[in-house]
């Protein structure tokens, strides 16, 4: 096991991890930035290095400060979370030859995963259904043909692309032959890899993703699904678990495939699949994340299994394995943004009146307390609400009374509290039809 984990990230994901390390007997590095000099993850880990200025290029992102304070602390193991270096294969290989143990796969499968298009010829070879489109990166021509094979309306997606950026909607050639210049170009800027693939656009459809658990010892379990339609801009806001539009037997089919990608992929962590089914029910594979996932805590409440510690224990070598995996109740989580509700543009601010909820089946997940001021510079995601029911009514319920009872203030700070209300409140999403065009349509 390891003796010390050094945390390479920052907010509600770094104090998670520091939770899971201390449980498990571990000490912790906190690395931050000059802006997170007052951060809860900094004040609970057992040591903490600034590492640079406020600007993620020159911290979090930095992977030459970031191999400075390992070597300084002399941690064993690195943390990623989700962002930042999370699913950066370079990062991952530069942490293995020091020695270290990057927490999360091989840093030659976080290569295979991060490319989208090399991850589906696995799926495809595991049996998985894959979206209709390019089986390569495309250039101009090719993009072309393959729109006019699938038919419009088409995606056109970045190779290397990741949090609900480089996929752009393209309803005609016209429309194409003009953007796929830009995408090209934004994807070289963004991800440093301008590769592009082609993907027939499904209509109305729901994100479901299945979660992974895979140790070195060859056990791979899959612990079911989560649905997270509610996006804004491709960025989830509302999980839950299970899924009102699987049956049992689906989910276990599906399961049974998703374990096969793990195997054929030599997968070892914990990791998500991510899906799209659409009206017909038929399901269709988009891309696998090596990392633990924003909306991990919703099959944390349904199976009460820790993913954090599943995920370090396998770094570890060590056996995980659950016995008999029961799925309990339904649980929906609320990402609660510091963003003005209705144009979704960051609201950073001093938090000056701090009132989280309680009571049974509500867990909070944050870094945020009274007095805190949310730097400007990163996500604005600043806590998690994750309430647990006996029925999916229950959870809801359950939802909106925490919110409700939730207060988050302070000058000119604004959240996403009300648009929780709203969606908790619309016939849509309490008959669980709610599809992906959701948002779009209800803030018209
Ligand atoms: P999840 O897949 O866990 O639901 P998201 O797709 O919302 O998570 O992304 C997780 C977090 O990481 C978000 O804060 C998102 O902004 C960020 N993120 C994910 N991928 C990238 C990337 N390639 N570049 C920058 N930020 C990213
Ligand atoms: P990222 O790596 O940024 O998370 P994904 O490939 O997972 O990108 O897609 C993010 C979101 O974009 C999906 O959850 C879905 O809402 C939408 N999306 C992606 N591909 C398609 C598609 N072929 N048809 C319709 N919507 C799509
Ligand atoms: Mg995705």
């Amino acid at each position: 096991m390891f003796n010390k984990v050094l945390i390479a990230n920052r907010g509600e994901i770094a104090v998670r991890a520091i939770r899971a390390c201390r449980e498990l007997g571990i000490k912790t590095v906190a690395i931050y930035s000059e802006a997170d000099k007052n951060s809860l993850h900094v004040e609970l880990a057992d040591e903490a290095i600034c590492i640079g200025p406020p600007n993620p290029s020159e911290s979090y992102l930095d992977i030459p400060r970031i191999m400075s304070a390992l070597e300084v602390s002399k941690a064993d193991a690195v943390y990623p979370g989700y962002g930042f270096l999370s699913e950066n294969p370079k990062f991952a290989e530069i942490v293995e030859r020091s020695g270290a143990k990057f927490i999360g796969p091989p840093s030659e499968v976080l290569r295979k995963i991060g490319d989208k298009v090399y991850a589906k010829k696995v799926a495809k070879k595991a049996g998985l259904p894959l979206v209709p489109g390019s089986e390569d990166p495309v250039d101009f021509a090719e993009a072309i043909r393959v729109a006019q094979e699938i038919g419009y309306p088409v995606v056109i997606k970045a190779a290397a692309g990741g949090g609900g950026r480089g996929i752009r909607i393209i309803h005609n050639e016209k429309e194409l032959r003009e953007k796929f210049p830009v995408a090209q170009k934004e994807a070289e800027t963004a991800f440093g890899d301008g590769r592009l693939y082609v993907e027939k656009y499904i209509i109305n459809p729901k994100h479901i993703e299945f979660q992974v658990v895979a140790d070195e010892k060859g056990n791979v379990i899959c612990l079911g699904e989560r649905e997270c339609s509610i996006q804004r801009r491709h960025q989830k806001l509302i999980e839950e678990s299970p899924s009102t539009a699987l049956s049992e037997e689906k989910r276990k089919e599906i399961c049974a495939r998703v374990a096969d990608f793990c195997k054929e992929l030599g997968y070892t962590s914990i990791g998500t699949l991510e899906f799209l089914m659409d009206e017909e029910g038929n399901f269709y594979f988009m891309e696998m994340n090596g990392r633990i996932q924003v909306e991990h805590p919703v099959t944390e409440m349904i199976t009460g299994i820790d993913l954090v510690k599943a995920q370090i224990l396998a770094a570890a070598g060590e056996e995980v394995k659950f016995g008999e995996v029961r799925r309990n109740g339904w649980a929906i989580e609320f990402r609660i943004n510091a963003e003005d509700p209705d144009t979704f543009m960051p609201s950073p601010g001093i938090i000056d009146r701090l009132v989280l909820p309680g009571g049974p089946g509500v867990r909070v997940d944050t870094h945020i307390y009274q007095g805190y001021a949310i730097p400007p510079y990163y996500d604005s995601l600043i806590a998690k609400i994750i309430v647990w029911g006996r029925t999916r009514e229950e959870a809801i319920a359950r939802a909106k009374r925490a919110l409700r009872e939730t207060i988050i203030e302070g000058k000119n700070l604004r959240t996403n509290i009300e648009f929780h209300l709203k969606v908790l409140n619309h016939k849509e999403f309490i008959e669980g039809k709610h599809d992906i065009t959701f948002v779009d349509r209800m803030m018209v």
